[in-house]
C-alpha cells in the first residue's frame, strides 16, 4: 500500500511578515524537497477545507468566529505576540485542519497505510480560545476527534517532539482519557509550559523536558524509557505524531542538538509501536522547524521511514 501525501499550494498564501520565522519558503522548502524521485510512491492528495463542525469539536464557535473575522483583506492582523494573519490565513488554517481529517479517512479506511500532512500553519501552540505560537486552529487534535468521532475508535495518541511544549495541544485534550498526549520539547524554552507534573486530568498527558543542548541520546531515553512503554500500556486505535523538525541542531529558535537520523529513529520508533498495536495506523503532520534546510533534509528522512513501513 501507500503513504498519503496530503498538501495544498494555498497554505502558502498565509503570509508573515517579512524576518518572521514561519515563513512561506518553509513550506516551499519542503514541497520541494518533495519533487525528488524518490518521492514518486507517494499518495498525493490535496487538502480539502476542514467542515466547520470539525473545527467545533476543539474550539468554540465564538473563537472560530473571531480567527475568521480577524483575517485582513491587506496587510496583517496580529493575533498575539506571535501570531499574524494575513488575507489567505484563516483559509491556510482551515486547509491544515482538513489535511488532517484526509489523513484520518485514508488510514482508517485502508486507503492508506500512514500520512503525512505538509502544511502551514502549525497548530500545537493553539488552545482551546487562544491563537499561539504561529498557530491557529489545533489542527491534530482535530484529526484525533474525528478519529475517534467517525471511526468508533476507543482511543488515540498524540506524541510530539517539535522542540517548543505542545501546550495547545495538551490544553485541547486535558479533560479527554479518549487521548494521551506525550511531549519531548526543551526547557526552559517557549511557550514556558510542559513541566513533567502536568499530567492531564486522567493521567492522559506526559511532558518529558529536555535541558539544551540535550542531543539524540536523550531522545531515545524519553521514549525508550517513558513514551514507547506508555504507548503500550494505553493501546491507542491510531498515533498521531506533532512533527516539528526545531529541535534540530542547526535551527535558530532552539537549543537541541538533534539531527535528521535522531528524526529517523524517532519516526522508526513510532512506525513499530503503529505496527504493534494498531495496525500500523499513523498520521504526522509537519509543526516548526526554521532552518529551511535543515526543515527539508528532517521533513524527507521522516517521510521515507513513513514509506518504508507502507511498502
Ligand atoms: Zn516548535
Amino acid at each position: 500500500m501507500t503513504t498519503a501525501f496530503i498538501t495544498h499550494t494555498d497554505c502558502l498564501k498565509h503570509v508573515t511578515p517579512d524576518g518572521h520565522p514561519e515563513q512561506v519558503a518553509r513550506l516551499q522548502a519542503v514541497l520541494k524537497r518533495f519533487e525528488a524521485p524518490e518521492f514518486d510512491a507517494l499518495d498525493r492528495h490535496e487538502a480539502p477545507l476542514a467542515e466547520k463542525s470539525h473545527i467545533l469539536r476543539v474550539h468554540p464557535e465564538a473563537y472560530y468566529d473571531k480567527v475568521e473575522a480577524a483575517e485582513p483583506a491587506t496587510g496583517w492582523t496580529q493575533l498575539d505576540a506571535d501570531t499574524h494573519m494575513s488575507n489567505g490565513s484563516f483559509r491556510a488554517g482551515l486547509l491544515a485542519a482538513g489535511a488532517n481529517i484526509e489523513a484520518v479517512d485514508l488510514v482508517a479506511s485502508g486507503q492508506a497505510d500512514n500520512a503525512f500532512c505538509a502544511i502551514r500553519p502549525p497548530g500545537h501552540h493553539a488552545e482551546t480560545s487562544t491563537s499561539m505560537g504561529f498557530c491557529l486552529f489545533g489542527s491534530v487534535v482535530v484529526g484525533a476527534k474525528h478519529a475517534l468521532e467517525e471511526y468508533g475508535y476507543d482511543r488515540v495518541a498524540i506524541v510530539d517532539f517539535d522542540v517548543h511544549h505542545g501546550n495547545g495541544t495538551q490544553d485541547l485534550v486535558w479533560n479527554d482519557d479518549r487521548i494521551f498526549f506525550a511531549s519531548t520539547h526543551q526547557m526552559p524554552l517557549y511557550p514556558g509550559s510542559g513541566a513533567a507534573h502536568e499530567t492531564g486530568a486522567s493521567g492522559n498527558v506526559m511532558n518529558i523536558p529536555l535541558q539544551a543542548n540535550a542531543d539524540g541520546a536523550a531522545l531515545q531515553a524519553a521514549f525508550n524509557n517513558s513514551i514507547l512503554p506508555a504507548l503500550d500500556h494505553f493501546k491507542p486505535d491510531m498515533i498521531f505524531i506533532s512533527a516539528g523538525f526545531d529541535a534540530h541542531y542547526a535551527d535558530p529558535l532552539a537549543n537541541l542538538n538533534f539531527t535528521e537520523d535522531d528524526f529517523v529513529w524517532a519516526t522508526h520508533a513510532l512506525a513499530k509501536a503503529a505496527k504493534r498495536l494498531c495496525g500500523g495506523r499513523l498520521v504526522s503532520t509537519l509543526e516548526g522547524g526554521y532552518d529551511l534546510e535543515a526543515l527539508a533534509a528532517s521533513t524527507a528522512a521522516h517521510v521515507k521511514i513513513l514509506m518504508e513501513y507502507s511498502a
